[in-house]
């Protein structure tokens, strides 16, 4: 009886191995059609700085790429960005991404918004690709935005996988005045010794460790650990997944730079996050002339 409970678990097992691996199939063909299907968007998440005086503003917009499939509808980045890049397909669609994100900052522009920094995620096969300096280059020049508005996040297993290639093409990207964070900082294997010469100007402290901020004294300390190391090194440092004010209240008192997270706003479409700008500005009595959107 033993045997056959055995065997049933065995072949629950791989049925839905192979219903996932199916899906993962679905997913690889999809996403191949997906750019010129025009299946892909981004939201933009709105990124704060907390000001001395307890105040906190728009200071930047992450891209965060969104993927509506025909059967299979929302599809989240976590579950297709690794398909993405086991497929090679990373490389169109993280051109595109950046493309877009740009092209997006520069309407923001001319629609009146402040100058906003764009953040872009960058995948780890992206980072290691020859070109990506030029191609960045190449693509602030195309939209005719300025390298500084542009703020690369890459994580610490991207960084820390080739160390050596990595503090190559920091510098390069660094020389053209592109800005640099770790994402999803402390969950990785990085080095500190290699973050002294990694050309970053931020870390974002990963939401794992926010999430459980206001009930945890380990998590506690490891903010306030990092928070005051990136102080020592001159980085600035951003609290990811804020959504309490309990949460923010603590980050604030221990100097965190800034901060993105529900409890100001979720991910939104270009639209939305520009009306949420204006109406924030105009709630902090700063009028803001915005003609078109
Ligand atoms: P990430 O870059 O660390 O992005 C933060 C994720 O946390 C986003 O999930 C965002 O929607 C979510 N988030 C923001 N605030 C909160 C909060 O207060 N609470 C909680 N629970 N979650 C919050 P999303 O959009 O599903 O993206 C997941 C991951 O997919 C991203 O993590 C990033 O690693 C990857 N990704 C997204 N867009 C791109 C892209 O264009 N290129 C690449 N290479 N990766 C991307
Ligand atoms: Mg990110
Ligand atoms: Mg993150
Ligand atoms: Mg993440």
């Amino acid at each position: 009886r033993a045997k056959r409970d055995g065997r049933n678990a065995y072949r629950f097992f791989t049925s839905e191995m192979q219903a996932q691996s199916a899906r993962a199939l679905q997913l690889e063909n999809g996403l191949r059609r997906a750019l010129e299907r025009r299946q892909l968007s981004l939201h933009y998440q709105p990124q704060f700085a907390l000001d001395d005086d307890g105040q906190s503003r728009v200071v930047g917009a992450e891209a965060l790429l969104r993927w509506q499939h025909p059967e299979l509808g929302w599809v989240s980045p976590a579950e297709f960005i690794p398909i993405a890049e086991s497929s090679g397909l990373i490389l169109p669609i993280g051109e595109w991404v950046l493309r877009e994100a740009l092209s997006q900052l520069r309407r923001w522009d001319a629609a009146g918004l402040p100058a906003l920094t764009m953040a872009v995620n960058l995948s780890a096969v992206q980072f290691r690709h020859d070109d990506l300096p030029e191609l960045v280059g190449r693509v602030l020049e195309a939209v005719g935005m300025p390298a500084e508005r542009l703020e690369l996040e890459l994580t610490e297993g991207a960084a820390m996988d080739d160390p050596t290639m990595a503090i190559t093409v920091m510098n390069e990207l660094h020389a053209r005045g592109v800005g640099l964070s770790i994402d999803d900082f402390g969950t990785g294997h990085s080095s500190l010794s290699y973050l002294k010469r990694f050309r970053v100007g931020k870390l974002k402290i990963d939401q794992s460790f926010v999430r459980d901020l206001t009930d945890d004294a380990e998590d506690r300390a490891i903010v306030d650990a990092v928070i005051r190391m990136a102080g020592a090194l001159g980085l600035q440092t951003l609290a990811e997944g804020v959504e309490t004010e309990g949460q923010l209240a603590f980050l604030r008192r221990q100097g965190c730079h800034a901060v993105q997270g529900y409890l100001f706003s979720r991910p939104l479409p270009a639209e939305a996050f520009a009306e949420f700008v204006v109406a924030r500005a105009s709630a902090a009595d700063a009028p803001l002339s915005v003609f078109a959107i």
